[in-house]
């Protein structure tokens, strides 16, 4: 049996798990990112992170290899890190840097790539042939799984869903376009909306909960809470997003006929909330034959996807280019 260490790094904390080779974490560990301290700084904790965990473990013998997931643009074949705005990282060379500090083979990829992977193969997509998974978090991505392997598209670009423009909307994106699907739908983009409808004097019950300056701490979490005490003006967010989510689903599932359509990320603590909307659409809208083959769901591994995302990965390319 042999073992993988899988890590999650995140613009604000490193998650880093010991993984064995049914995608169980046995065992993991948490830190901040401080990305602030430069590329060196970081690459040096995850380092150290992997070899504690490791030999915390006792199985510093039998750990094969190091998967890491990336916020940004990576080159996973190079294992170069191209661009990452979270982390303010351009051209870091991951993979070598960080098999100099441990003496392990490293892989690395793209963290919603990572994220979808786990929860294809080994949560809500397991067993299934064609997965399709989109983050809703700080922002929204997506990420394809056919029968097992990840789909990167020409210069490892696919999945930026959350770019498209929506007809009526026009928040600003962190793309610096206006209207975009993540602008509006993304966790984030949620609770900006709430607070501009608070602004403009709308009732509502998340007033009473976050009174004044305290508006700066509400979350798509509390959105939920609010929706489920029956406010309206949560219910009527939470509700706009899975219409846009699933007016952009729709050419996404007529172009890449997934099986199985999964949610993960912040967002997906909407849950049915969010789906059911979403759900409404695609089965008014969806050409009858996809209609009747295709479910969406929420993802099942919570915040351990990408730790094991990354850890399986790195065992799938180590075997092939062992
Ligand atoms: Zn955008």
């Amino acid at each position: 049996m042999s073992f993988w260490i899988g890590v999650d790094v995140g613009g604000t904390n490193i998650v880093c798990g010991i993984v064995n080779e049914k995608g169980e974490v046995l065992d993991s560990v948490k830190k901040p990112t401080e990305a602030s301290l430069g590329s060196s700084s970081v690459l040096d904790k995850i380092a150290q992170m992997s070899l504690e965990l490791a030999a915390g473990s006792g199985l510093q013998n039998q750990v094969a290899g190091i998967g890491i997931g990336i916020p940004g643009l990576v080159d996973p074949w190079k294992g170069i890190a191209q661009y990452s705005a979270n982390l303010n990282w351009r051209d870091i060379p991951l993979s070598s840097e960080l098999t100099q500090r441990t003496s392990l083979p490293v892989y690395i990829d793209n963290d919603v790539r990572m994220y979808v992977y786990g929860e294809a193969v080994y949560g809500a997509g397991q067993g299934v042939d064609f997965v399709l998974g989109l983050t809703i978090g700080t922002g929204l991505s997506a990420a394809m799984v056919n029968r097992g392997q990840l789909y990167y598209g020409h210069l490892n670009l696919a999945g930026e869903i959350g770019h498209g423009p929506m007809d009526g909307e026009s928040a600003p994106c962190g793309c610096g376009f206006e209207g975009c699907l993540e602008a509006a739908a993304s966790a984030s983009g949620m609770v900006r909306e709430a607070k501009r409808y608070i602004h403009q004097g709308r009732k509502t019950i998340l007033t009473e909960w976050f009174p004044g300056e305290r508006l700066q701490y509400l979350s798509a979490a509390d959105l939920s809470k609010a929706m489920d005490a029956g406010d309206v003006l949560a219910a009527e967010i939470i509700n706009h997003a899975g219409e846009l989510l699933g007016k952009a689903l729709v050419p996404t599932i007529h172009l890449l006929s997934p099986e199985v359509i999964i949610i993960g990320g912040g967002g997906a603590n909407a849950g049915e909330r969010l789906l059911t909307t979403v759900r409404g659409i695609l089965m008014t809208r969806l050409l009858p034959d996809y209609r009747q083959h295709v479910s969406i769901r929420t993802a099942s591994l919570g915040d351990g996807a990408g730790v094991i995302g990354s850890a399986m990965q790195a065992k799938q390319r180590h075997s092939i280019m062992s």
